[in-house]
């Protein structure tokens, strides 16, 4: 069995350089600050570290003139430890008696929304607000929703809601229309390689590459098992007939339980951006997600038609909105890598 990977990440992290004019300008205008706010944009671009920003602008005790945080008043230290008492982050994770070893689960469920009420009802320890930030908010299931609707409606004084959303079309719309909504900035490029590097990823250009420029999922995507995965797998599919999809599901099942889902939404995830990359090199164009595997995807971009490509990817993106679900994630790679390989059968 191989071990599982570290998955949660830090509470509190800097403003990544892409997000400060943004967050500046929002901060600017704090006196009017809406009691729910919806921050919208792409997977892994860095919306929670800018709600838990905003959260520690708006628990500070004394904030800068611009209205940012100051930094080092008792409030700010507590939120970038994690500890801050006025301030909930309500994840999809589940946690041991003692509130130790955080496990990823597929929704928020309502019990967790019955403590926010109840903790939006009790005074504040620090005098300031109270904040909760709700991430990724479309894991709420729709009891979750429904529960949090009044506290959107009538929300008590001082009381702020952040919820952080890569699916808003997965809300509900009543959720939605009592929110002001944010969209996050995407990144620059360049700023997100030097944010990488920061981070002591190696290769920076290439993670980046690969996740679509998304930074903070190219980090996620560091993991040396992820990128260990990853190399079979694009080795596997650049010479379909010797692909075999059992040995691949086999490997997944080498995983420990809690470990396959995640193992398969990679699996997913490599193929898409494979698939993708493939219907682009057909037409003459750079890969723009596997740049370092350039040469076999123009063997193969040769040999399949487009149609048959976006085809494909219509499957994987089905496949992908069905992770959430019960399943058996050997089954399921295998089937997909069937389907890859009959693309290419003569
Ligand atoms: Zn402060």
């Amino acid at each position: 069995m191989i071990e599982a990977r570290e998955t949660a990440p830090p509470l509190w992290q800097p403003l990544p350089a892409w997000q400060r004019e943004a967050a500046a300008a929002a901060l600017q205008a704090r006196a009017r600050w809406p009691h729910a706010l919806l921050i919208t944009g792409r997977r892994g671009i860095g919306k929670r570290i800018l709600a838990l920003h905003f959260a520690q602008a708006l628990l500070c005790e004394q904030p800068n003139a611009d209205g940012s945080a100051c930094g080092r008043c008792p409030s700010c230290t507590y939120v970038v430890n994690g500890t801050h008492p006025d301030l909930r982050l309500i994840e999809p994770v589940e946690r041991d008696d003692e509130g130790n070893n955080p496990t990823p689960v597929d929704t928020i469920v309502v019990d967790r929304i019955r403590e926010l009420i109840e903790f939006t009802q009790l005074s504040t320890h620090r005098q300031r607000a109270k904040v909760a930030v709700i991430v990724p908010a479309e894991t709420l299931n729709t009891a979750a929703e429904n529960a949090l609707l009044k506290t959107l409606e009538e929300p008590p004084a001082a009381t702020y809601l952040i919820l952080v959303s890569h699916q808003p079309g997965r809300l509900a719309a009543t959720i939605i229309s009592r929110c002001r909504l944010l969209a996050s900035p995407e990144p620059d490029p360049d700023a997100a390689v030097a944010w990488l590097s920061a981070q002591g990823v190696p290769e920076p250009q290439l993670l980046l590459a690969q996740a679509g420029c998304a930074p903070l999922l190219a980090l996620t995507l560091a993991d040396p098992i992820v990128q260990r995965e990853r190399e079979l797998l694009l080795d596997e599919l650049a010479q379909p007939e010797r692909l075999a999809p059992v040995a691949v599901g086999a490997r997944i099942d080498a995983y420990g339980k809690d470990e396959r889902k995640a193992r398969l939404a990679d699996v997913v995830y490599w193929l898409l951006t494979w698939t993708s990359d493939l219907a682009v090199v057909g037409s003459g164009g750079a890969p723009r997600f596997n740049p370092d595997r350039e040469d076999a995807l123009a063997l193969l971009g040769a040999r399949v038609a487009r149609l048959k490509l976006f085809r494909y990817y219509q499957t994987l993106l089905g496949q992908r909105a069905l992770l959430g679900h019960p399943l058996q994630p050997r089954l399921v790679a295998e089937a997909l890598l069937f389907e890859y390989r009959a693309m290419f059968a003569r």
